[in-house]
Parts: C-alpha cells; sequence; structure tokens
C-alpha cells in the first residue's frame, strides 16, 4: 500500500509496455542492443536529428561516457551548476576532475550564462548545462563562450526531451547530451539513459565505451572479423527488455506530451491567483522555449513557508518534495572548496522551491485535491 493519498510520482503504462517485453522475451534476445535497442536508437535519432543515439543504463552513465569520451584528466577543472542533481558532476570528479560551480538565474533555475565567463580558466575542459525542468539553458551565449574559449558543452537533458529553445530540440546543441529514462522522467523505463551524439569525431569510440571497451559492434556489421579489446570502457548497455519498455513510452510520445501539458496547465491556471495573493513565484518559461512539461514547481516565500506546506500537504495524504541541495554546499561540495555565499540564487532557490504530484496517471479529481489543499493551508510564523 502506498504511503500517501496522492503520491509525487507514479509509474503508469502508455500502452504496449507488457507485449513488447513478451515480444522482447519471445524473440530470445534479451541482452542488450537487440531489437527493441534498435527501434529507440532509430526513434531518437529520428525524431532529435542527432548522429547517433546509445541507450545506456542510466543518464548518470551516459554522463559518464562523456566525461571518458573528453578525455577528462586529474586537475582538469569542469564547470557546472550547483543546482543540479549529483550525477552532473559525479561523472566527471571521477575522472579526477575539479568541478566549478556555477550559479543559476532567478527565473529559469538554469545556469547563470553572465558567470560562465569568468569561471573558464587554463585548465577548464568543459561545461554542463542542465535544462532545469526541461526549460532550455541561454544556449546561444553558452556556445558562443564555449567556442571561443575552446571547452566542451555537454547538455545533462535528463529533465528536456522534446523541449525547444528557439526552435530547436535540447539535447542536440552540445557536443555531446545525456538523457534520463528513470521512473522519475516523462519516459521511462524504471532505470535508463541515453547518449546523444551530436560531433561525429565521438562516434565510434563511444560504442566501444559502451560495450566493455572492445569493437563488438563493428564485429556485428561485419566491418571486422573478430572482436577484441580496444580502449578502456565499461559495460554501459540495457537489456533488450528495459528497450522494449522504453519503446512503447515513445511510440506514444504524443499522447504523454499531451497528458502532461494538461497536467502543468490545470496546476499553472488554478494556482495563479492564489500564487499572486501568497507572494508565491510559479515557473517562469520564456518566450524562446518551449517546455517538455517535467514538472510543476512553487518558489515559496520562505524555508518555514515550504516545510509547513509540505507538513500540511503530508497530513492530507500527499507528498511533495523539495529539490537539489546546492552541491557546492554539500560534504562533497565542501571538499572542492565550495562556501556558503559562492551561490546565492542556488542557494535561496533550494530553501523555497517545491515540487508538486507530477505523474502520467494523475487524474483530475486528484490535481484538484492537491490544489484545494494548497489553498486550504494558511502559514503560521
Ligand atoms: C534524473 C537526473 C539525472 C540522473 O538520471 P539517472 O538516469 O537516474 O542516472 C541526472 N541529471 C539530472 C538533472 C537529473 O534530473
Amino acid at each position: 500500500m502506498p504511503a500517501y493519498k496522492i503520491p509525487f510520482n507514479q509509474p503508469c503504462l502508455a500502452g504496449r509496455e507488457l507485449q513488447y517485453i513478451n515480444e522482447a522475451i519471445a524473440s530470445g534476445h534479451i541482452s542488450g542492443d537487440g531489437m527493441f535497442t534498435k527501434k529507440c536508437h532509430a526513434w531518437l535519432e529520428e525524431t532529435f536529428g542527432v548522429q547517433k543515439a546509445l541507450l545506456t543504463t542510466s543518464c548518470t552513465h551516459a554522463l559518464e561516457m562523456a566525461a571518458i569520451l573528453l578525455d577528462i584528466q586529474p586537475g582538469d577543472e569542469v564547470i557546472v551548476p550547483s543546482f543540479t542533481f549529483v550525477s552532473t558532476v559525479n561523472a566527471f570528479v571521477l575522472r579526477g576532475a575539479r568541478p566549478v560551480f556555477a550559479d543559476i538565474r532567478p527565473d529559469t533555475l538554469n545556469l547563470d550564462e553572465q558567470q560562465l565567463e569568468r569561471l573558464i580558466t587554463p585548465r577548464t575542459r568543459a561545461v554542463v548545462p542542465v535544462h532545469y525542468a526541461g526549460v532550455g539553458c541561454e544556449m546561444d551565449t553558452i556556445l558562443e563562450i564555449a567556442a571561443r574559449r575552446g571547452i566542451a558543452v555537454v547538455e545533462d537533458n535528463a529533465h528536456g526531451l522534446l523541449g525547444k529553445y528557439k526552435g530547436r530540440y535540447l539535447g542536440t546543441f552540445g557536443c555531446l547530451a545525456t538523457q534520463s529514462f528513470h521512473e522519475t522522467k516523462n519516459f521511462s523505463c524504471g532505470e535508463g539513459g541515453a547518449l546523444l551524439i551530436n560531433d561525429p569525431q565521438y562516434r565510434e569510440r563511444a560504442e566501444i565505451i559502451r560495450e566493455k571497451g572492445t569493437d563488438r559492434s563493428r564485429f556485428f556489421r561485419g566491418q571486422v572479423d573478430k572482436y577484441t579489446w580496444v580502449d578502456t570502457g565499461s559495460s554501459y548497455l540495457p537489456s533488450d527488455i528495459l528497450a522494449a519498455h522504453l519503446y512503447a513510452q515513445f511510440e506514444a510520445w504524443e499522447q504523454i506530451q499531451c497528458t502532461r501539458k494538461r497536467i502543468w496547465d490545470y496546476y499553472h491556471l488554478s494556482l495563479g491567483e492564489w500564487a499572486e495573493a501568497n507572494g508565491v513565484r510559479l515557473p517562469v518559461i520564456p518566450p524562446e522555449c518551449e517546455q517538455p512539461y517535467h514538472m510543476f514547481y512553487l518558489i515559496l516565500p520562505s524555508l518555514e513557508y515550504r516545510q509547513a506546506l509540505i507538513a500540511h500537504l503530508k497530513d492530507h495524504g500527499i507528498l511533495s518534495v523539495f529539490h537539489y541541495l546546492p552541491l557546492h554546499l554539500s560534504a562533497m561540495g565542501r571538499k572542492f572548496g565550495g562556501q556558503p555565499g559562492d551561490c546565492p540564487v542556488t542557494e535561496e532557490i533550494s530553501d523555497r522551491l517545491l515540487r508538486l504530484p507530477f505523474y502520467n496517471c494523475l487524474t483530475e479529481a486528484q490535481q484538484s485535491c492537491v490544489v484545494d489543499t494548497i489553498k486550504e493551508f494558511k502559514f503560521k510564523p
């Protein structure tokens, strides 16, 4: 039994998941790179027009592959927002990189591109913009600075599949981009991810890294007559059973996105007046961005207000969650020199942001219950 009447997240079937899982098993190929993995690759490559897409076991692993592909070395610096999931940074730290934390913009909560230039040093190798809530970072500025200063751009697009910036899909701007198909994301197979490769120079080596450092992919294409160990690598390919689940969701993408838009619009419309009257800020979507409706958040007047609202919702059987503790102030972040005050916007937003229940099978009745419960809340300091 779920502990909450309305959970924060719930996995929902979109259509043919169980049928495709059965087909994968019946086909006799349930390891990686089977029929459904190929279908997922083709869908990603055709939909986004990327050079090459590779399914991975997670977005975390796709980020690790990106760090290996960029040959990140001990002492290299990588610029990351402090307001992100730990994997954005960990993947590079695993190669010995030093993370340099950037603050975020107060409107979109994305890496503040105005601060990028001054964080770059001769040791900077990459910048990793995260499209928070799937709302695009200021990519024109980030790409211009990165190109001029010779640093790589890796998009952590875990939230942003199908989001657009200036009419172009997120995940197609950086030399590499990573996706997540974790249970909490718009499209899911429980645990999964993808690496999108926009710069062809990384294409062949990415296949090798993903296949334990072997040229097994070339072997299967008949390009070599035996396969062998050719580079460093690991095992980053998911089972075709997971790909079968994911492909069923890709196939239903229009329906999923339509549902998520309805959920987002409902929150936005029904909480607008209340937000204004109570000093609460709702998400900002700049006109040049099309969002993929990944999440709905509130920015509340204070930490105390937020904690009291979480408790109030909990008392009514509704789970709402905060998001991202500033990484520069985490135990690891402090080892890299993080100090309070380094990223003031991140520190403040982290205290005040609250995410509301959001999943594909959230019903209108449940949503109306969430909204009514929020409106009943009276903050007593
Ligand atoms: C979910 C998420 C990840 C990690 O995804 P996994 O697939 O769980 O490894 C990385 N970055 C961001 C911004 C995320 O939201």
